[in-house]
């Protein structure tokens, strides 16, 4: 059974694992994609050259992969300890001491509840969602409940979250796909729920993670867009082009951590308004503050 409470909810497909867990793990393994091929490399090109001598036919191609492998190694050693890949290892590992419990501001009890309270969400604050869904999810509590409901009456209960009638629109069509192609279930498969009205990349995420466990991608909302971009992760502005940025950068162990994280640090620190630089614990590095 899910709980309410998300701040004591495990979050990711590693949810037995304690923040305590984490960073222990972060500190035995300093960069966790940095393991050195140039440590192997020497190997291969000396076997493939050794071999290439005896055998005058293949000698040419088997010189030609040796050097590929190591221009290849090279390159990926050099790109996995960049320094970029390291700042990024460092922010994770500073902004997990400093939210040790971290999880979505939803309410919710069941995936559907958080499936419908994301889907709210969108150009509104989780505060006001936070209002609104105990009063609808009491009246219609499950997909088979809510695929019944009249529009009319969606409406006015999700009012105050914006776009109301958009939203009645695809809760009300994603409750009834549910009940439809799910027996009332919410799939914990990306191509499923990406199906589901009114449902895209951010909220698939969302749900995946925090609903299941599964980390299949990093929520970008605005904070994360914008923390990605001050703290030098990403330059780009489109969500999917800065998911693949951070997804590069970070454990995927991590990811549905990692948006959480720099959910509340955006929320308490690196503002949108202001940056609260001077009492941030990610200033001496950060290259939005070096500028
Ligand atoms: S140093 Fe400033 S810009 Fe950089 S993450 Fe912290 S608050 Fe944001």
């Amino acid at each position: 059974m899910f709980q309410k409470n998300l701040c004591s909810v495990p979050i990711s497909s590693e949810a037995n694992v304690g923040s305590g867990q984490i960073i222990e793990h972060l500190s035995q393994h300093p960069n966790p994609t940095s393991f050195n091929w140039l440590d192997f490399s020497p190997v291969f090109v000396v076997i493939l050259f050794f071999y290439g001598s005896f055998s005058p036919s293949l000698g040419a191609l088997f010189q030609f992969v040796g050097i590929s492998t190591w221009i290849r190694f090279t390159q990926m050693a050099s790109k996995s300890n960049s320094p970029t890949q390291i700042w990024a290892h460092r922010v994770l590992q500073e902004l997990t001491t400093l939210y040790p419990v971290t999880s979505t501001a939803l309410h919710w009890e069941t995936p559907f509840q958080l499936l419908i309270a994301t889907i709210l969400s969108a150009q509104c604050t989780d505060k006001r969602v936070n209002l609104v869904t105990p009063g609808l999810f009491s009246r219609w509590p499950t997909a088979q409940k809510m695929a019944q409901a009249r529009q009319e009456d969606l409406e006015k209960a999700i009012h105050s979250t914006g776009f109301y009638r958009n939203k009645a629109k695809n809760i009300l069509g994603a409750a009834q796909k549910l009940v439809q192609d799910h027996k009332g279930q919410v799939p914990d498969q990306m191509l499923e729920l990406t199906a589901l009205p009114g449902v895209a990349r951010k909220t698939a995420n969302c749900v995946l993670g925090t609903a299941f466990g599964k980390e299949e991608g990093v929520v970008v909302d605005t904070h994360v867009g914008r923390l990605a971009r001050r703290l030098g992760l990403t330059v780009e502005k489109n969500p999917i082009k800065v998911e693949r940025d951070l997804m590069k950068l970070f454990p995927r162990s991590s990811w549905t951590r990692l948006s959480h994280l720099f959910i509340d640090h955006g929320r308490s620190t690196c503002t949108s308004r202001k940056a609260k630089c001077e009492e941030c614990i990610l200033r001496e590095g950060c290259p939005k503050l070096l500028t």
